[in-house]
């Protein structure tokens, strides 16, 4: 992995914002298995069908889930974000095989991990939504760090998804990889 092409690298940056955007607006999807006019937008951009209203919800209990949507959506948006990349990119894919073969079951079992921990009681400033919206795009990087364990922690070098806080290297652009 030492020596990937350029654009091999360029793929990976891209891919890895792309799985952290679609692990985040699932997760931010409530009550378990609901849904949210952004994750809407996600998998409509993906052209991943959502589940009937009749099963999703359940089918969010099934899994374990205390939030997001449902498991088999994330799975699904994560697979067409890959195949996507088969037919736009095959020489880039064939280079990255190993790493793209990991995607899927690792960021499944990492969504699953965070959707299983209940919602924390959103504490908004004294005032109200309104305040709470101007608030929030420059509080949005503090909360993450408060509730890390229950949200996605992305890598500050690229924005793509870390597993955990003690995940030092980044897969997606290589930052803080010691040489081996
Ligand atoms: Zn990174």
């Amino acid at each position: 992995m030492a020596h990937i092409s350029e654009a091999a690298h360029q793929c990976r940056l891209e891919l890895g914002r792309k799985v952290s955007d679609i692990l985040e607006s699932a997760l931010a999807c409530e009550p378990a298995g609901g849904t949210s006019p952004q994750w809407l937008y996600t998998l409509n951009g993906l052209q991943v069908e959502p589940l009937d209203q009749s099963v999703r919800y359940d089918e969010a209990k099934k899994a374990g889930q205390e939030k997001g949507a449902p498991v088999c959506e994330v799975e699904k948006c994560l697979q067409t974000l890959i195949d996507n990349l088969k037919l736009q990119a095959p020489v880039v894919v064939e280079e990255l095989t190993p790493f793209l073969e990991r995607i899927v079951p690792r960021h499944r079992e990492q969504y699953l991990a965070l959707a299983s921990i209940s919602p924390k009681p959103k504490a908004g400033p004294s005032g109200g939504m309104f305040a709470f919206a101007l608030a929030t795009a420059e509080k949005k990087s503090k909360e993450q760090e408060y509730q890390g364990s229950t949200y996605v922690l992305r890598c500050p070098g690229c924005g793509g998804p870390r597993m955990s806080d003690a995940d030092l290297s980044c897969e997606y652009c290589g930052e803080g990889k010691t040489t081996s």
